[in-house]
């Protein structure tokens, strides 16, 4: 399973990967190399049939799996990135929004839904890794607040879940703006103690890491994800020495006192369901 791809030297983000789930009657696991039907995979909850191994799915594959049927409702579907610095890397920021709208199914890299689990209410943010790397920009952290502020008004649980790599460098300080506007608006929901839930699946790293993901009253994870802010080639070369094996998966972090426990996604709506009635 890539993470980002060096295309070139020098700093960017790749964003041309293959798409998450691939289409057709087969597929081919990335950790066993064994080969499952589609319909396997897809009745396991996007885990391998052979190995376990968690698939990179999207927003909408976990409020399928999450919200009671029929019950969900996307929200704040207006509102889009635009290139207001006018940015260019390797590309203008323009042709890369419109690519990735072009590509994905999604209109950025989160999409938030209100609906029932179990018959309770419950708000999700979930992150698709497919739209620029899962980037966090302005409007990353805008529907995030208004998420929160949804949860708040209806006085029922957040569920955000983690999928990133990190701040979307096209807007330049703005996305680090949203480490500070997120984290602000969680506060405000931890004030009026209504829970927030964070999820971090593979990956989660950067300026997420550095913000909301983190600041969940349970973090919890999917099983070996790569969880960390700098990545762990970047750390080799700082430090110049040898990273300690597992270094920054679920498993290591929860054995360091990161994460409250590790959560198989087959368990995922059960396990939200409990934390509801426990903690309301
Ligand atoms: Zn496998």
């Amino acid at each position: 399973m890539g993470w980002f791809k060096r295309l070139k030297e020098g700093i960017q983000t790749a964003t041309k990967h293959k798409k998450e789930v691939p289409d057709g009657v087969w597929f081919k696991c990335d950790a066993c190399k064994e080969t499952s039907t589609m319909k396997e995979l897809k009745e396991n909850f996007f885990m391998c049939p052979k190995c376990h191994y968690h698939v990179r799915i999207g927003s909408h594959d976990y409020f399928d799996m999450i919200f009671d049927e029929g019950t969900y409702e996307e929200l704040f579907l207006t509102l889009k990135s635009y290139d207001f610095l006018e940015f260019t890397d390797l590309k203008p920021y323009k042709v890369r929004l419109e690519d990735a709208y072009e590509k994905n199914q999604v209109s950025e890299a989160i999409t938030v839904a209100c609906g029932k689990v179990m018959e309770k209410g419950l708000v999700v943010a979930a992150m698709d890794f497919s739209f620029i790397g899962g980037s966090m920009g302005s409007v990353v952290g805008e529907k995030i607040a208004r998420a929160t502020e949804l949860a708040l008004k209806k006085k029922i649980p957040l569920l955000i879940i983690s999928r990133s790599g990190g701040a979307r460098m096209q807007e330049s300080a703005f996305s680090l703006m949203q480490l500070a506007k997120t984290s602000a608006m969680l506060t405000k929901l931890a004030k009026a103690k209504i829970p927030f839930f964070s999820l971090l699946t593979d990956p989660t790293t950067g300026g997420v890491t550095a913000s909301f993901s983190m600041l969940g009253d349970l973090n919890f994870a999917e099983p070996n994800a790569l969880i960390g802010f700098a990545g762990p080639r970047v750390i080799k070369e700082t430090i110049k020495k040898d990273l300690p094996e597992g270094f920054q998966t679920s498993e290591f972090l929860l054995e360091h006192g990161f994460l409250d426990f590790i959560l198989s996604r087959d368990q995922l709506r059960s396990k939200l369901s409990d934390l509801m009635d426990y903690l309301s």
